[in-house]
């Protein structure tokens, strides 16, 4: 008989062992429990399975797979509420506002989602000269690879629309957070065919044995820019197909014709989310000086307000930071900033007695446009914000940097907002808002930020191959 993989405790026993690495709360520093460790043996192993379950599960039709996505949607809701508390545990994220509960929410929106998207025959060519059709059919195994900030949620990204189209998938948490991903895949496997879908946890060097594995067809990651270049190096040698979503530096320009009160909130969470922890957060804001000192101000006020503390405590909308070295990595910039002249507004200085890795969310301003903590992905909670006189200069420096995930426009005169947004170079501009995602709306980096699509039928595509018949 299957356990009951809906309360947290069967749930955390399901994927827990007793000899493997230790994972701790980076709230409190407690051990949760310990994770399997994959060697590259199981790597292999795993791999052949796939390819042996490849056969059966890419010769369903895409409504014997949809019905699998939606029952496997059904096991996510059912167990959300256990998801969310690993989440909030292992991630550190609190179980309220747009964190784990949101998470594991978003993972049966996801699926179903992806269920549902209709990709039929393309008809090319039909006429005198004969009939050209597009199809996309299974490529065959997807690895897929990815990070410890919304662990879930990206999983999902990348194994829902690679099932969907007919592919098996091998998945490689982030070593910072294997339980999240085991968990959940856990759950989705009480449903889906046996190796349809499997999970290796391990290290960098077992998304490197993923990403080399010759039996591997399609490389899903998400990640930093500079594991992006090491995987799409080794998939240069069997010309693996591959979708990098990897880092941004998100810019946010407000225009002075904006009312600060009203968009305060949104802003704030645009950067904020997840703590700061959000590839498409905002993570630059420029602003125009008349207005300056009102959204200085409004941010500060809100930052200070917002509860903060451990993930499992029903208060808190913002949480620690994942891991040490991103707390390492927001407080040397910040203490940079300061260093060079910028005011911290509120935050910096986190408490040193405080166990686990919290940093307060900290407003800078009077910085310029070349500090570190405006020119390197802080991907924590500091928010720069840099003064502009000219809206030219203001383009200038949100598109000055090699990376170019999302930014966004802020103004109340939607024409004007739009004009702006067309000069920015990103694979998503939002208009007064920041980082708002749906699964039916293409999403992907331009420059180091990335390359490929994810979400809607551009990410069904993407995960499949174009095939042509002509006649
Ligand atoms: P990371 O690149 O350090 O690690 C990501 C994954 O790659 C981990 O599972 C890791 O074990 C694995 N890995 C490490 N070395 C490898 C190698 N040589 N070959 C194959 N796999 C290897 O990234 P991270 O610190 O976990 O994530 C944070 C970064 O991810 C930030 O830059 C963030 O902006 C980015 N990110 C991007 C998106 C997006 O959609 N564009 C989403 C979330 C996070």
């Amino acid at each position: 008989m299957s356990t009951d993989l809906t309360t947290y405790e069967n749930l955390l026993n399901a994927i827990t062992v007793d000899d493997g690495a230790a994972v701790h709360d980076p709230a409190t520093g407690e051990l949760i429990g310990n994770t399997k460790m994959s060697t590259t043996a199981e790597v292999d192993e795993a791999v052949a399975r796939a390819r042996e379950a490849q056969k059966s599960w890419g010769a369903l039709t895409h409504a014997e797979r949809s019905a699998y996505m939606h029952k496997a949607a059904d096991a996510v809701k059912a167990s959300a509420e256990a998801l969310a508390q690993v989440l909030a545990r292992e991630v550190g994220k609190p179980l309220n506002g747009p964190n784990a509960r949101f998470e594991a929410g978003a993972c049966e929106a996801w699926l179903r989602a992806n269920a549902d998207f209709e990709i039929a025959e393309e008809v090319l060519v039909d006429d005198e000269s004969g009939k050209a059709v597009i199809n996309y059919v299974p490529i065959g195994v997807v690895g897929a690879i990815g990070p410890w900030n919304w662990p879930m949620m990206i999983s999902i990204w990348q194994l829902a629309p690679s099932l969907r189209m007919g592919n098996t998938v091998v998945m490689k948490p982030s070593e910072h957070t294997p339980l999240s991903v085991q968990a959940l895949i856990a759950v989705l496997n009480q449903v889906l065919p046996d190796n349809v879908l499997q999970v290796v946890p391990g290290a960098g060097d077992i998304g490197q044995a993923v990403s080399e594995h010759p039996d591997i067809d399609k490389i899903m990651f998400t990640g930093s820019t500079k594991t992006g270049q090491a995987i799409m190096r080794s998939a240069a040698a069997d010309m693996k197909r591959v979708t990098l979503e990897l880092g941004g530096n998100d810019a946010g320009i407000v225009l002075d014709d904006v009312d600060v009160d009203q968009l305060a909130d949104d802003l704030f969470w645009g950067a904020f989310i997840n703590t700061g922890q959000t590839c498409a957060a905002l993570k630059r804001l420029y602003v125009p000086a008349s207005i300056y000192d009102d959204v200085v101000a409004a941010l500060a006020k809100i930052a200070t307000e917002t509860p903060m503390g451990q993930g499992v405590s029903e208060e808190n909308v913002l949480g620690p930071l994942q891991n040490e070295a991103q707390q390492k990595i927001v407080a040397g910039l910040v203490e940079d900033a300061r260093n060079a002249g910028a005011t911290i507004v509120t935050g910096g200085n986190p408490d040193a007695n405080q166990p686990g890795y919290f940093y307060p969310a900290t407003i800078v301003s009077d910085i310029s446009q070349d500090n570190p903590l405006v020119q390197i992905e802080q991907f924590g909670p500091a928010l720069p914000i840099i003064k502009y006189d000219d809206l030219d200069q203001a383009i200038e420096w949100a598109n000055e940097l090699d990376v170019g995930l999302g930014s966004s426009v802020w103004s109340a005169d939607a024409a004007k907002a739009r004009e702006v947004a067309n000069r920015l170079i990103a694979g998503t501009t939002w208009i007064n808002k920041h980082g708002a995602i749906d699964p039916r709306v293409p999403f992907g980096g331009v420059k180091k930020s990335g390359m490929g699509l994810e979400f809607g039928v551009e990410g069904l595509k993407q995960v499949a191959l174009p095939k042509v018949t002509a006649r």
